[in-house]
């Protein structure tokens, strides 16, 4: 669960790191009273539950009104990796002479939190690590005693940076490492932590908090919750909450387990471990799943009706794959929560192959509604969900021409 970057500012601050003066604006007016405000230059930058904004144009620096307008007019609104952004930070310029990355994280080989300092840091961190590990210090940390003062200040020296900074930034390991541990986090991350010019204004420092004379401060900010943790923080889950997109939305309404993928068969299954064995199956034999979809145990016409306006409302669906096993809850219950769904939608939009196995598969095959194909062993359910989602225009939609054909398994 990721905070937005103005959220995560606000923690940061509160913890003693120094983050520029800023102000949330959430329309065009808002952004150019708040760059009045705040004073110029100011950066205008999108605030949305991803990475890489800079990128994808979410970040301007603005030196006058007009380019404020003009940035904030351009990024509210836009979409970056599918989230939409209806808020823009406005924040006090930083000039900057280095960029660092500063981050908290799991090392999962290790078990344990590690510090990480690097002075690569400004946009691509993973790139980094994947090419120059070695220009990213790493400091494991134990949880039990917590991260001690030459830790904090062995990972900035390790990490190159001059002597006289290292105090500094030390202190700002220090101050997120205890941020991310009292808050139950699972990333906090620093990225650029900007070191201004010794001589220089380094832009404005948050009120109270933030030394003034301080060199260093976190130019970006993430801060993401351990989902585990979320009833232990409830105000940073609560802001964390708002799911990343509609579907999202709707699938968290109905408490169904929800990611959305980005292929053309779209899947509905009762039991995790089923759609994911569906999901790698699709792959595969050649198909692109779009979504993963667990709607649980039970199958009342409502809840599967949910589930199957969920999957046919998604624009990128060309056809979907209905995998059903029944174990406690019966196939022909199933069969009929279909069918009574289907009743409301007007029988299926987009082709629909069901594959019922267990308990009463064969009565819920027979009571199935003929509009749907219906498919009994596994690959080839998953084979005709493939083929007509290639296939849109002309499918075969005939569930007892196929059915017998196929074999059991
Ligand atoms: P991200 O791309 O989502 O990680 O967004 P960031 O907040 O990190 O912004 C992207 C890049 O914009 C940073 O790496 C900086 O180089 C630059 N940037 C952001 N804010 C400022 C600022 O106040 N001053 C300057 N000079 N650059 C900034
Ligand atoms: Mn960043």
């Amino acid at each position: 669960m990721r905070l937005q970057e103005h959220q995560s500012k606000a923690l940061f601050a509160e913890a003693g790191i120094p983050v520029p003066d800023s102000l949330l604006a959430e329309s065009v007016e808002e952004a150019v009273a708040a760059a009045t405000e705040l004073g110029l230059p100011v950066a205008v930058k999108a605030q949305v539950r991803v990475g890489g904004r800079g990128k994808a144009g979410g970040v301007e620096l603005a030196k006058d009104r007009t380019a404020v307008r003009a940035a904030a007019e351009r990024i509210l609104g836009m979409t970056i990796d599918g989230h939409l952004v209806e808020s823009v930070l406005i924040e006090a310029a930083v000039d900057a002479e280095t960029e660092l990355y500063v981050g908290i994280t799991i090392d999962r080989e290790a078990g344990q939190p590690v510090a990480m300092v690097s002075r690569e840091g400004g946009v691509d961190i993973e790139t980094v690590a994947d090419e120059r590990p070695a220009a990213i210090a790493r400091e494991p940390i134990d949880p039990a005693f917590g991260v001690h003062g030459y830790q904090a200040r062995r990972a900035a020296y390790e990490a190159g940076l001059d002597r006289e900074i290292v105090g500094e930034v030390a202190s700002v390991v220090t101050a997120l490492y205890e941020l991310w541990d009292d808050r139950d986090g699972r990333e906090a991350e620093i990225n650029p932590l900007m070191i201004t010019d010794p001589g220089g204004d380094g832009g404005g420092t948050d009120d109270g908090s933030a030394d003034e004379d301080s060199r260093v401060v976190a130019a970006d900010a993430v801060f993401s919750l351990d989902d585990a943790a979320a009833y232990r923080q409830p105000a940073l889950a609560a802001q964390a909450a708002e799911p990343a997109d509609e579907f999202e939305a709707r699938a968290a309404e109905h408490g169904f387990d929800y990611v959305r993928l980005e292929g053309t068969v779209g899947v509905i299954g009762n039991g995790a471990g089923l759609v994911m064995a569906t999901l790698d199956l699709i792959d595969q034999l050649g198909g692109a799943p779009a979504n993963f979809l667990d709607i649980g145990g039970g199958a009342d016409a409502d809840r599967v009706a949910a589930a199957m306006e969920l999957v046919y409302d998604d624009q990128s669906v060309e056809a979907v794959l209905f995998n059903v096993f029944g174990g406690i809850t019966r196939c022909d219950e199933v069969a009929r929560g279909i069918n009574d769904a289907l009743a409301t939608l007007d029988g299926p939009p987009k082709p629909t192959v069901v594959r019922l196995a267990g308990t009463n598969a064969a009565a819920g095959r027979d009571v199935l509604d003929p509009a749907l194909r219906v498919e009994r062993s596994f690959e080839a359910a998953v084979e005709a969900a493939i083929a007509a989602a290639r296939d849109t225009p002309d499918v075969e939609t005939d569930g007892d021409a196929t059915d017998g054909e196929v074999s059991d398994r």
